[in-house]
């Protein structure tokens, strides 16, 4: 009932309207477009003005055809860098770009994934709730989108989020992350004529950082510096460093140890070297998402992959998405895998059947959320 060429068509006109954080407003127009013509209800909510972008999250009602709680489908509009001029080159079932561009399927393939599936929808006259598209902004930069969401403008509470890579996955588990950023101050002197009078902000920097644990911690757990800049002229004592980097873990009390272990490396090091300080901040960047196997998303999604002969497998990811924000602010979401390939390189491609196959798990939840298996 999914119709591949449709699909493909429609993905390859969204890859073609460039969406960078904060200007997808020539997208929005087009899936508001889109969606009306479908029979929703469409509005933005005022996250556009928040975050300083071109739009705000747009939301779109789909009124169900029997009596069942709101579902809710989600997918973000906003494409990396460098995406601006996108030229998709179709190879087959293969889409991927011209080698200039991301090709944008993170996460234009989801937001296809949802339209096709309410398409199929309306037109086939299938029984499916009441549905709540959310098409998100600024996923890409900070989850700002999800985070400025207008809550009283979604009925739906339970759903999906299409914003992962394997078809025949779903992710229901993704660790909090905390970013991190430190000065270590010195003391500035003539290195040449006189060396006594400085502390090497540097060699402070390099004896903290050198006994740190960093990269995996464990299974569950990592941590990186990722930039560290410093320093005046060779001839001169450096009397700052700065250093930022990050920690995740799926396990909250795992993240705060490894957060508290690097802050007291640097602690430890400012100690061993008079004269010499430490700031040290770590701020939330989201936090972690659980969602049992057993809760009744996953029944859905379950009974759906077995209902359309496409098994699907739980899984934990690595990063963050909007479903981290989603599930901290009150809905059971789970982020269903799209197809989409090498994303953020300018390789990334997909396969059309792999957008067919998580569309076809799709219509099912749907279908079946119409009368949810409780
Ligand atoms: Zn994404």
């Amino acid at each position: 009932m999914i119709q591949p060429d449709r699909l493909r068509a429609h993905f390859l006109e969204l890859v073609q309207i460039d969406s960078l954080s904060r200007k997808e407003g020539r997208i929005a127009e087009k899936l508001a477009r889109d969606m009306r013509e479908l029979g929703a209800a469409v509005e933005f909510d005022a996250a556009g003005t928040a975050v300083d972008g071109e739009t705000g999250n747009l939301i779109a009602h789909v009124p169900g055809t029997v009596d069942a709680p709101a579902l809710l489908l989600c997918a973000h509009m906003d494409t990396v860098t460098p995406g601006e001029g996108v030229r998709p080159v179709v190879e087959g079932d293969v889409i991927r770009t011209d080698g200039t561009t991301v090709l944008g399927g993170d996460d234009k393939s989801g937001v296809a994934i949802v339209c096709e599936c309410v398409r199929v929808c309306r037109e086939r006259g299938l029984p499916h709730p009441p549905i709540d598209v959310v098409f998100t902004i600024c996923e890409e930069i900070g989850l700002l989108g999800a985070r400025h969401l207008d809550l009283g403008l979604v009925r739906a509470r339970r759903g999906l989020v299409f914003d992962s890579d394997a078809v025949g996955f779903v992710f229901t588990r993704a660790p909090g992350s905390r970013s991190i950023s430190v000065v270590v101050t010195g003391r500035a002197a003539h290195a040449g004529m006189a060396p006594e009078r400085g502390v090497s902000a540097i060699q402070v920097a390099a004896d903290a950082i050198s006994g740190m644990r960093l990269g995996r911690i464990d299974a569950e757990t990592t941590a990186n510096l990722g930039r560290i800049e410093g320093g005046r002229a060779t001839n001169i004592i450096p009397d700052e460093v700065r250093i930022r980097g990050e920690a995740r873990s799926h396990d909250l009390q795992r993240l705060d140890a490894q957060v508290e272990h690097m802050r007291s490396c640097f602690a430890a090091a400012t100690a061993r070297h008079p004269g010499s300080s430490v700031r040290f901040e770590a701020n939330v960047e989201y936090e972690a998402m659980a969602i049992d196997d057993s809760a009744p998303i996953m029944r859905l999604v379950t009974a759906a992959a077995e209902r359309c002969g496409r098994p699907i497998t739980s899984a934990g990811m690595g990063g963050g998405c909007d479903a981290n924000i989603l599930n901290r602010r009150g809905f059971e979401v789970v982020n269903l895998g799209t197809g989409m390939r090498d994303i953020h390189t300018t390789a990334e491609w997909l396969r059309v059947s792999d957008m067919v196959a998580a569309a076809e798990v799709t219509l099912d939840v749907i279908e079946l959320a119409a009368d949810p298996p409780d």
